[in-house]
């Protein structure tokens, strides 16, 4: 397995994100070998832990892959704790001589990974004292991986940006959207670049409108306090829906190294319309869920939920359509949704094809659109509708649809996003991350959204709790006689 030394610096270890993905991220990278002797972890947060109990909690978050005890105490002897406030300088100075120490035990090479868990007005002060108290390396590489939200609108993220950019180069900034790990993210451009039939025909020529969906099931949780401020825009919209309408929009490569994605990515939201106040209006729709019910399950409304106001405006679904303003695109609808507490889960993407002009069998109804939809979650895979003719007299067609889905087996063998992503840092590969004219063009595209939404004071649309979003996400599409495919 290929691989670098590496010791990992985690920010926020006792924290959800760490017990939930990142011990067993490095688990896994520990059996594959990504990790092996010649590693080291680290963990700081506030609370008074000793390693002992820090490694206990590892091996909680590690049960459900059933190691052997020997394979387990292998792994959690390369993890320490220290207790830490980040904004204590003296912290920083008992952090460098552990952080020096196990580089000698381990044979770090002084490579380090600082991993930034927490809340994100940390980021500045961290990255900020890891310079002043030295625990940045001369010789090894310092690679610093970000949690998002990455800034709240672009002034707040350029101002993110200039600060940890006085400590770390633009290439060893790793900014998360654990999305781009999973599989059939990265599959999109597989798909479109190596079937000719589609990469033929992946224009405006060819494509009618496309359209992407990132449905919860759930409501908004534990995570009122923070939500109640960001709202479904900011949260979902200006990271991962770009980043997957980016993939889909942009040109295609001649080869895929990461400055040609990068490139080819940052071109494409370039050519993201920014929308006027007058645009906005007519092409994004925002809407908060009511109480609602579905089967003998009641659901109580956003604003009753704990740790939201009770007359918040924040919305928590978002449809809208972008227009990519270039020939590839000029007038293709991206037609974008994504909410809580809708009817399923699910992450998908639609790519609705042009109808043929005649019906050959019957002039007076038209044949339905190909559709070929990609599943990022919770299934992965692809199907694709064509039409066929009905079986038995007469020539009336019918559509029917190609799948492949993985099964579940292939699915359990399938990397979980964060491993792959912390691979990639190891690695020193940043294509699966998100650049920061990536982050600030999307910034620039939602600004200009929610400034307008701001300023009015209109009643924000009601949706009840497990449907699909309220009727406005359904009219915007039908006032260009369009449909959602996806109907759950
Ligand atoms: P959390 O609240 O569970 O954990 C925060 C951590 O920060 C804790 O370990 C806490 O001890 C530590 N901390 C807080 N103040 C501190 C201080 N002054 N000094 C030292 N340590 C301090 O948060 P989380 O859910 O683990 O999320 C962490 C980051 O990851 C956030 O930026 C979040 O937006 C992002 N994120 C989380 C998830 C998730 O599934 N939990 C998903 C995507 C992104």
């Amino acid at each position: 397995v290929k691989t670098n030394p590496v010791l990992i610096v985690l920010f926020g270890a006792t924290g959800d994100l760490a017990q939930r993905k990142l011990y067993p991220s490095f688990f896994r990278l520990f059996r594959s070998g990504a990790l092996a002797e010649r590693f080291a972890v680290i963990g700081t947060a506030r609370r008074e832990w000793s390693d002992e109990h820090f490694r206990d909690v590892v091996s909680e978050s590690i049960q459900s892959f059933q190691p052997t005890e020997a394979e387990k105490a292998a792994f959690l002897s390369h993890f320490y704790y220290r207790a830490h406030d980040v904004s204590d300088v003296e912290h920083y100075v008992h952090l460098k001589e552990l952080a020096d120490r196990l580089d000698a035990k381990y044979d770090l090479d002084q490579n380090r990974m600082y991993y930034l868990a927490m809340a994100p007005q940390f980021f500045g002060p961290i990255v900020t004292h890891l310079k002043g108290q030295q625990i940045v390396t001369e010789n090894g590489f310092n690679r610093v991986v970000i949690e998002k939200p990455f800034g709240m609108d672009y002034d707040s993220a350029e101002k993110l940006n200039d600060q940890i950019t006085q400590v770390f180069p633009e290439e060893d900034i790793f900014r998360i959207d654990h999305y781009l790990g999973k599989e059939m993210i990265q599959n999109i451009l597989a798909v479109r670049l190596t079937n000719p039939f589609l990469e033929s025909s992946w224009n405006r020529d060819y494509i009618e409108n496309i359209q992407i969906t990132f449905a919860e099931e759930l409501g908004v949780e534990e995570r009122g306090g923070y939500y109640d401020h960001s709202g479904a825009l900011k949260d979902m919209v200006q990271n991962h829906i770009l980043q997957v309408l980016s993939l889909l929009a942009m040109e295609p490569l001649a080869s895929v190294s990461e400055a040609n994605i990068q490139t080819a990515k940052i071109k494409a939201l370039n050519d993201v319309r920014i929308y006027s106040p007058e645009e906005v209006r007519e092409n994004f729709v925002r809407a908060q869920y009511a109480a609602g019910r579905l089967g003998d399950q009641g659901f109580v409304a956003y604003k009753e939920e704990p740790n939201v106001a009770s007359d918040s405006r924040t919305e928590t679904f978002v449809a809208g359509k972008f227009m990519v303003d270039n020939p590839r695109w000029n007038g293709v609808p991206f037609y974008v949704r994504t909410g809580k507490r809708l009817t399923e889960k699910g992450t998908r993407v639609n790519i609705v094809f042009k109808k043929v002009p005649v019906n050959p069998f019957d002039a007076e109804k038209a044949v339905p659109a190909n559709d070929l939809t990609i599943y990022i979650q919770p299934t992965e895979g692809f199907a694709l509708t064509m039409n066929r003719k009905e079986i038995g007299q007469g020539f009336n067609t019918q559509p029917i649809k190609l799948e492949y889905r993985h099964d579940s087996e292939m699915m359990e063998n399938t990397p979980e996003a964060y491993e792959r992503l912390i691979y990639d840092v190891i690695l020193g590969d940043a294509t699966n991350f998100a650049r920061w004219e990536e982050v600030a063009q999307s910034w620039r595209i939602i600004d200009a959204i929610r400034e307008t939404w701001d300023r009015g004071n209109e009643e924000i649309p009601k949706y009840a709790a497990r449907t699909m979003g309220p009727k406005e996400a359904f009219d915007l599409l039908k006032k260009e006689n369009h449909q959602w495919v996806w109907k759950p």
